[in-house]
């Protein structure tokens, strides 16, 4: 079983056949199946992790901890900033309106959720009424984002909306002066672009965000 496989069946996101066997024709051990590969395992922890988090307040007021989805050996990350009522309904980032703008934006460039993309969001955890998340939640909570990060090892990063660049880039510049640059991330390289909830209530900004998808989609056939 390849890396890919692995890690989605360890994930419970792809069945597992086994041939039913004769008693007593295999040992214990061979039964048991291979061993979880190393990857496969820190996904489970981190998971975890992330499910039990009471790091900051939000844990008082989430319904379910959102954690990423898609393609846990993808070439593309995408990172957005928080679960909204949908998501935290649900358990998984962007699967409310500005979710299927994003899908929509994504199949333009040939990509799939499913397929060739993980998603994450900087917090876990919905913020109440959907307000903008407190300095000190992101200081708690990107780390589970960082070693998301870590694990997927991504070829590029592309960072939706203010919160997700200004936590991966650790800056306070708009997201104006951060478009159109290729900037890096723990030696990858990360582009920044609008969260599409903002595209939503801005239409003609819509024509900037194809821009960066062109860019990025460039960008990664260069590497
Ligand atoms: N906005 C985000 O940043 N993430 C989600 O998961 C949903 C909306």
């Amino acid at each position: 079983m390849g890396r890919r496989e692995a890690i989605l069946a360890e994930m419970g996101l792809a069945p597992i056949w086994r041939l039913r066997r004769q008693p007593g024709a295999v040992s214990d051990a061979e039964v048991a199946g291979p061993a979880r590969t190393d990857a496969a395992q820190d996904w489970i922890e981190l998971k975890q992790l992330v499910s039990g988090c009471v790091k900051c307040g939000l844990h008082k007021t989430r319904t379910q901890t959102v954690f990423g989805v898609g393609d846990p050996g993808a070439q593309w990350m995408l990172i957005g900033e928080a679960p909204g009522a949908e998501e935290d309904r649900l358990g998984d980032p962007f699967v409310g309106q500005a979710g299927r703008l994003l899908d929509n934006m994504l199949a333009a460039i040939g990509l799939d959720r499913r397929k060739n993309v993980y998603i994450a969001n900087v917090l876990k955890c919905r913020p109440p009424g959907n307000r903008n998340p407190e300095p000190e939640e992101v200081a708690r909570c990107s780390p589970h984002l960082l070693r998301q990060i870590e694990l997927v090892n991504p070829k590029l990063i592309l960072a939706m909306g203010r919160f997700a660049a200004q936590t991966l880039l650790e800056t306070d510049a708009s997201i104006a002066s951060l478009r159109g640059r290729l900037h890096r991330y723990a030696g990858r390289p990360c582009i920044v672009t609008y969260h599409p909830a903002y595209l939503l209530r801005n239409l003609p900004d819509k024509a900037k965000a194809w821009a960066d998808l062109v860019f990025a989609r460039r960008t990664m056939a260069t590497l």
